[in-house]
């Protein structure tokens, strides 16, 4: 039977909200099937604003690979701002997709991309309004299961009871697989109903359906035990690894957003995962090994989706872009073959010790030269040992002589505050090291019209990482450390007018830490702050640190833990992690010494090009570390003779 678009009820609704063009859909490039031809039909979730979830390169890439699948349809879905929420409550519209405007209640899956745990309550949200029960246990047949995917559900246990399955890793092939087992059980006359087809996810041993899971805990709060709850559901489940990213060239056909964005700009990622081992970084952590595209492959989808789309600015995306191993000539390429067009390229995130000022001035030859942007984290030399951030003070100054010299005026330094074995000293030395920065610039740049700003935000622990046992600071302690930071800044009269500071307020961050390294329990936190009216928690307009604290201080009246408990306690070497069920790669024991030598000021090297140190990615998951030189060119990406200039830019 067709389903009804809610389109004409949600028109009469849009002259009274704010920004109502985030909801009509019909993008260059959006797609609408036919409902009746799909056998399986996905809505796909961006639990927050059109203007955050619509450029969201994961979302994009998944929408693609579905429609594109014979006999699937799927259609996008964002979190509504409160305004239409409460006229869709008042005028009875469900929750419906951008695309087809089809109540995302009708569809088999609901899969929602979680970047951070934040989202959550805007799950709740979209579930209510969409007329599915907010609990997975309250389902039948005729609602769609609801799947999480993306990094925050690499721990989903804190939003277990609300979904029926997480998918961990890469989801491309993922989509496929969960997309093939749909059609088969509904071909087959859906046998077992719900409970048949979550039997039949669980057992593939890649997909997590918390419902097969039980969870002991012990009197003093730890977990006792995860166990599957049927012989036949392995007891853990491993993350999707997609080994060759030329195979999967996507997008094919980017979305342009009607509205504004948060980036207005084309991605294509040049790799994915991380080898270099910083032990705060979750992203680095959950999707090792690193592999690259090939150097052609990234020329084809900049070509096509410019061609597809417009946009005049190419981003060239990963964890660490200028660590790709063929940077220097993929910046040249690009740069000539869009010279004298209006097209510009950029590297939103770089590293100070890879950033090469040639490989720089590559990607602003489009005439723009916007402002350069390091991440040293860590504001002292042992600090950054601990993180095992290996920049020195000396790579940064170095770096930022050479970028103020080259004609850059403006450089913005990352830090985060509360990172473990952290002293009030280290992160006093913020104050030293922009004051160095500036002095550095305006002796290369000749000029005292130079700037530095200093962005530093508070540290929260993360599953799967080295620090997953560390204590979180404080958000008090966080707010102390940072007021003191920025009294030794302004204070400075020869440099302080001369370096910005901006800082996040802590308690954010202590929710954020509740919410990462929860477990089940910390789901009744969740429903309470949603039913409290919480929405759009990474909004600080939005976020009540008194709402989540009354919400947790009732869910965990009659439990032995509390907010303190999941934060700023540190665990112990045999406490059972929510998480270690779901299996990222990596080998607990190398986690533990790894944070042990974190203690104690150990490093370790970039895998790519130092031996391996057997974190158990490669092993366990069956895969290896791919990268360039491809070698194998195939749009003529350079009018330059190759090897002219940017042979810095390779990494050592
Ligand atoms: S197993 Fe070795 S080569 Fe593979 S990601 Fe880990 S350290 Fe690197």
């Amino acid at each position: 039977m067709p389903v009804t678009s809610v389109f004409p009820r949600l028109e009469a609704l849009l002259p009274r909200v704010q920004k109502p063009v985030q909801y009509v859909g019909g993008e260059v490039n959006a797609v609408t099937k036919d409902w009746d031809a799909a056998a399986v039909r996905w809505a796909l979730l961006y639990p927050d604003a059109y203007e955050v979830g619509a450029p969201n390169q994961g979302m994009q890439i998944l929408y693609e690979v579905l429609n594109e699948a014979d006999g699937v349809l799927a259609e996008r879905a964002y979190a509504v701002w409160p305004d239409l929420e409460a006229l869709m409550r008042e005028h009875g519209v469900p929750q419906f997709t951008v695309d087809g405007h089809r109540p995302v209640g009708e569809f088999d899956l609901l899969g929602v991309s979680f970047s951070t745990e934040l989202g959550y309550t805007n799950l709740l949200t979209c579930l209510d309004l969409a007329g599915i029960p907010l609990h997975a246990k309250d389902r039948d047949v005729t609602h769609p299961v609801v799947l999480a995917g993306g990094h925050a559900a690499f721990n989903p246990e804190p939003i277990a009871d609300f979904i029926d399955a997480a998918v961990l890793g890469d989801g491309e092939e993922a989509v496929l697989l969960v997309t093939a087992l749909v059609r088969d059980w509904k071909a087959a006359g859906r046998p077992g109903g719900r409970t048949g087809l979550l039997d039949a996810l669980a057992r593939t041993g890649s997909v997590y359906v918390p419902a097969r899971y039980d969870v002991r805990y012990l009197p003093d709060g730890r977990i006792a035990a995860v166990t599957p709850t049927a012989a036949d559901i392995p007891s853990r489940v491993a993350k999707h690894t997609l080994v060759d990213l030329d195979a999967w060239p996507y997008p094919r056909a980017p979305l342009v957003p009607l509205a504004e964005t948060v980036h207005e700009r084309m991605s294509v990622e040049i790799f994915r995962g991380c080898t270099r081992g910083c032990r705060f970084c979750q992203a680095g952590m959950i999707t090792r090994p690193v592999r690259e595209r090939s150097m052609a492959t990234v020329a084809q989808i900049v070509d096509n989706g410019l061609r597809r789309t417009g946009y005049e600015e190419v981003g060239l995306l990963s964890l660490s872009s200028a660590d790709h191993s063929e940077i220097g000539e993929l910046a040249r390429g690009l740069a000539d073959r869009y010279e004298g067009t209006e097209t510009a390229l950029s590297l939103p995130s770089t590293r100070v010790d890879a950033f090469n000022v040639d490989l720089a001035g590559e990607l602003s030859r489009g005439g723009r030269r916007s402002g350069l942007t390091f991440a040293p984290e860590g504001g002292s030399e042992r600090i950054r040992q601990v993180i095992n951030k290996m920049v020195t003070e000396e790579d940064l100054i170095r770096t930022v002589t050479a970028a103020y010299g080259a004609g850059w005026r403006q450089v913005k330094l990352y830090f985060m505050c509360g990172l473990p074995t952290e002293t009030d000293a280290d992160v006093l030395q913020i104050a030293e090291l922009a004051q160095r920065v500036i002095e550095a610039g305006r002796q290369a740049a000749g000029t005292r019209d130079i700037r530095c700003t200093v962005s530093i935000g508070g540290f929260v622990p993360k599953p799967h990482t080295p620090f997953q046992w560390a204590a979180q600071l404080g958000h008090e302690q966080t707010d102390a450390r940072l007021a003191a930071l920025r009294d030794a800044i302004r204070s400075d009269r020869r440099y302080g007018r001369a370096i910005g500071f901006r800082y996040h307020d802590g308690r954010p961050g202590i929710v954020e830490g509740l919410l990462s390294r929860g477990d089940r329990r910390v789901g009744r936190v969740i429903e309470n702050a949603w039913r409290a009216g919480g929405r759009f928690d990474g909004w600080s307009e939005h976020f009540s640190f008194d709402r989540w604290m009354t919400a947790a201080a009732q869910a965990f009246a009659d439990e032995p833990v509390d907010v303190d408990w999941y934060t700023v306690r540190e665990r112990g070497r045999d406490e059972v992690l929510p998480w270690d069920h779901l299996d990222a790669g990596l080998d607990k024991q190398w986690l533990w010494e790894d944070w042990q030598a974190a203690v104690a000021g150990g490093e370790v090297g970039d895998c790519r090009w130092t031996p391996c140190y057997d974190c158990g990615v490669c092993d366990t998951m069956g895969t290896q570390i791919e990268v360039g030189p491809s070698g194998r060119p195939l749009l003529p990406l350079s009018v330059r003779p190759a090897g002219v200039g940017l042979a810095d830019a390779q990494p050592r």
